[in-house]
């Protein structure tokens, strides 16, 4: 039998990319492997599931076995790859070698962690796949207040949904507003705000040094001196893209695999898509451009040759209490900022020189209008 196409990951990259190859070809061996479960799920899902009452169950779509037959595939589970012959065409699970016809990393990013000192530093959960999101809802069951590491997108959506889902919710972050790398400051005051209104606390600028165990709980220490009670903590302070594997085979890379248009590495038959990936230089951790990847790099490993493209790609954030939708301004584009609106309504657009849109941020009421802005931004990867 000839070698297999290999996708490692199950995530939405890996399964997205497994679909759209099947569109396409339905004889040639597929074979995924993947380090986790296997289960099909939604990713975005994990910072809705407490407001929603669900558990990881609850967020799972599919058993392995049942994609596995979708897929018409081989679909290894609780396996994890440990090196990558590129000369030999094959990678190695431990002793065991596997044969590749092209092979596809789609192995994500992983959750940045931090050194925390004390006895209660077994209480900080990340929260990046389903099976941590069990691990974190059975440490806080029974529990009320939750300390959130990070104030970033993912912290933010955090905070919102545990708060709906009943907890007492406090975050931790060493920045001066919510969500520094995507948002303008106007609209980060109205999503903070947004989330203060429902009990939300905010400690910016210190940042968590030691979780102490104690008689009710747990202590945090903060290096601004603060102490905070709570009973469980979520670790939200970012994602790594994963290149460690890559990088001892050889494969260039740089914050993440570096791939080309046509998601190919530095290595022939070596292909990279998903949260792991640097596409022309643009590593973005977000399902769009992830969706846009699998359809093209489909085509390709059909016989197609097809350079991926991306248009806009506005980010809805999920924190109902304050709407949010943001487009960032392309990478190395100068622009001025501009903000209309005030409290929890706020438009804030950011043009270039030759009065071309060139991102925005749009809370509250303001979100109505991104269909009618996403017509005039450029797009990302033309
Ligand atoms: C809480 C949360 C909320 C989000 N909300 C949104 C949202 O609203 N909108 C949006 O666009 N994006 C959102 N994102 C981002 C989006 O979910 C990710 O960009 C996307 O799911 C990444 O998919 P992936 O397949 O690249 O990576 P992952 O889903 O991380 O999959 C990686 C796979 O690789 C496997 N793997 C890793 N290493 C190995 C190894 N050595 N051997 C074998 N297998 C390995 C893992 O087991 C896993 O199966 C959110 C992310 C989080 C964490």
């Amino acid at each position: 039998m000839s070698a297999p196409v290999v996708i490692i990951g199950t995530g939405l990259a890996g399964y997205n990319l497994a679909r759209e190859f099947r569109k396409l070809d339905s004889e040639t061996p597929l074979l995924l492997i993947t380090a986790d479960d296997g289960r099909s799920y939604s990713k975005p899902m994990l910072s809705t599931g407490f407001g929603k009452n669900k558990d990881a169950d609850g967020l799972s779509m599919a058993e392995p076995g049942a994609m596995a037959e979708q897929l018409k595939a081989e679909v290894r589970t609780h396996t994890r790859i440990s090196g990558i012959d590129a000369g030999h065409k094959r990678l190695w699970i431990g002793e065991e070698a596997v044969p590749y016809r092209d092979l596809i990393l789609a192995w994500g990013a992983e959750t940045v962690r931090v050194p925390i000192e004390g006895d209660g530093a077994e209480l900080v959960f990340p929260i990046n796949d389903l099976e941590g999101y069990a691990r974190f809802r059975a440490a806080a069951t029974g529990k009320r207040r939750v300390l959130v590491l990070g104030a970033g997108l993912i912290g933010c959506e955090f905070a919102n949904d545990l708060i709906l889902g009943g907890y007492e919710v406090q975050l931790v972050a060493p920045c001066e507003q919510v969500m520094p790398m995507l948002l303008h400051p106007a609209a980060a005051a109205a999503v903070q705000a947004g989330l203060e209104g429902i009990g939300a606390k905010f400690h910016l600028g210190p940042v968590l040094t030691r979780l102490e165990k104690v008689v009710d709980g747990l202590e945090a220490h903060l290096s601004d001196g603060q102490i905070i009670p709570c009973d469980v903590v979520v670790s939200a302070i970012g994602l790594r893209p994963r290149i460690d594997l890559a990088a001892a085979a050889g494969v260039q890379i740089n914050r993440g695999v570096m791939v080309d248009r046509y998601l190919k590495t530095s290595h022939a038959n070596i292909y990279a898509l998903g949260d792991c990936a640097e596409v022309d230089g643009l590593n973005l951790l977000y399902v769009m451009p992830l969706m846009s990847c699998a359809r093209a790099l489909a085509q390709t490993l059909t016989g197609n040759p097809t350079a991926v493209s991306y248009g806009p790609m506005p980010i809805t954030v999920k924190t109902p209490v304050c709407p949010l939708v943001v487009s960032p301004p392309p990478r190395g584009s100068e622009g001025v900022w501009s903000v209309e609106g005030q409290g929890a309504d706020v438009k804030a657009l950011c043009h270039g020189a030759d009065g071309q849109l060139l991102g925005y941020a749009l809370t509250g009421g303001a979100v109505m209008e991104k269909l009618a802005l996403n017509k005039q931004l450029p797009p990302l990867l033309a």
